[in-house]
């Protein structure tokens, strides 16, 4: 449950019993039905822009916004943000880049909106302090949803679990899922 560790006890026991009862899975896709359709490097560029600049306007710009097939899940559950320093005629010029885990070009909007936005907080905020989701749930009022969802699927596919939202099983929705309380602590 290394995506849920810091969740409380009894909610990483509630997901262990899903699982346990093949129920997951279900659970996930019958509150995402669909994925998102942001497929490119192009497309995801614009989409963080379109949210930077709906949310983030006077940040420093992005130079680069891609999807990366090398991105350790384990390591970077959500993505990364780095400043890429160079010296360029003289001159000490960074540039900022979002990386997006290629596993999250499968998955729906609102599990790829919370990736952005996470990433784009830390543009302001380097730190998981309050501040830093202060600012993530101004930009997604669901984000703690969003985020412990996110975790779930992780936690779904490290157990082995199939992919819920590759292209070639687009419709293919199962059946009736059982309610389940997810909030947060
Ligand atoms: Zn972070």
């Amino acid at each position: 449950m290394k995506y849920l560790a810091h969740y409380p006890l009894a909610l990483q026991a509630q997901v262990r019993q899903l699982i346990a009862d093949g129920k997951l899975a279900d659970l996930l896709r019958k509150r995402y039905p669909t994925a998102h359709e942001v497929r490119t490097d192009r497309a995801l560029y614009a989409y963080v822009i379109d949210l930077k600049n709906a949310f983030m306007r006077n940040a420093e710009p992005l130079a680069k916004v891609a999807f990366d097939s090398k991105l350790h899940v384990v390591r970077h559950a959500l993505g990364t943000h780095t400043t890429v320093s160079r010296v360029q005629g003289g001159k000490l010029k960074s540039k900022r880049e979002i990386r997006v885990a290629t596993i999250f070009k499968e998955v729906p909007l609102e599990l790829l909106r919370m990736i952005v936005v996470h990433e784009l907080a830390h543009m302001k905020e380097r730190e998981h302090d309050k501040a830093f989701y202060a600012l993530c749930t101004h930009m997604d009022p669901d984000y703690h949803q969003r985020e412990f969802d996110l975790r779930l699927y992780l936690t779904h596919r490290d157990g082995g679990g199939e992919r819920l939202w590759a292209p070639e099983l687009a419709g293919d929705v199962a059946g009736a899922a059982p309610a389940c309380a997810v909030a947060q602590d």
